[in-house]
């Protein structure tokens, strides 16, 4: 048997995260030298207190009839540590497609992460933000994605502190071709997938959800909603299971993210 089919849940998480924590300003401050170090560029769009917040931009390093613009995005909620630490190891690994033009945010709620809470200090869930924005963090983000172009993907990295493995929310309303099965493909070999039929009280089948979303129904937009109506028809929400070590989490969320981007 392989080792990594042999990670276990920790059973820590009773009744929300109580795993490893991140210390995000080291985490923030290796991300931004990274993105220097690649040569993307970098603007600050909020600022709160010692934080910054920062959107990481890469042109494509060749440009092609395929170019295709990729927004990715994590560290919206603070009790979700894998997100910020595979945005790095990304940032540091540096295997882009080369015609790819990407939009990083690596971390939305830093605040959040001091807290080691989902919401921000002021206890909003800044995922739940999107339709009418209370929190500035939430506004300043609006204010640069009406900034930017559309985008080809999105792909937002989350954790679930229930989960009994990786899964993955693919709303999809134009039915263009998936990469769904090839991610969990990619993601199952480096960390277990949640097979439950029955994820977050969606119907499941291996690891995907296919939510029928109905955003006009629904006054509390997450992130992935506000981009379905205004920025990006299809994307993926990527879920890394967060009562299992943080190492097969990281390792989940950077092979999810490559395999979307392969051979687009
Ligand atoms: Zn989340």
């Amino acid at each position: 048997m392989r080792e990594i089919l042999r990670v276990q849940k920790l059973g820590k998480n009773l009744g929300s995260y109580f795993g490893e924590t991140i210390d995000i300003r080291a985490v923030l401050r290796d991300v931004a030298a990274a993105a220097q170090q690649h040569g993307w560029t970098s603007e600050i769009f909020h600022e709160s207190g010692e934080f910054k917040w920062r959107a990481l931009h890469r042109k494509p390093i060749r440009t092609s009839n395929f170019s295709l613009r990729i927004y990715i995005s994590t560290g919206i909620h603070g009790d979700e540590p894998a997100g910020p630490l595979a945005a790095l190891r990304l940032l540091q690994e540096n295997n882009w497609p080369p015609d790819a033009e990407i939009f990083f945010l690596p971390c939305l709620n830093p605040i959040g992460f001091t807290l080691n809470k989902r919401e921000n200090a002021g206890g909003i869930d800044l995922n739940r933000d999107y339709r009418n924005p209370k929190s500035a963090e939430v506004r300043a983000h609006i204010a640069w994605l009406e900034r930017q172009p559309n985008f080809d993907l999105h792909l937002c990295l989350h954790e679930d502190w229930e989960s009994h493995g990786f899964y993955l929310y693919e709303p999809n309303p134009d039915n263009k071709p998936s990469s769904a099965e090839k991610i969990i493909a990619a993601v199952e070999k480096v960390c277990p997938i949640d097979l439950n039929e029955t994820i977050e009280g969606r119907p499941a089948k291996n690891g995907i959800i296919r939510p029928n979303i109905l955003p006009l129904e629904r006054p509390d937009w997450p992130e992935a909603f506000y981009l379905i109506m205004q920025k990006s028809r299809q994307g993926y929400t990527l879920e890394a299971p967060s009562d299992f070590p943080i190492q097969p989490r990281v390792n989940a969320l950077v092979a999810a993210v490559n395999a979307a981007l392969e051979k687009l």
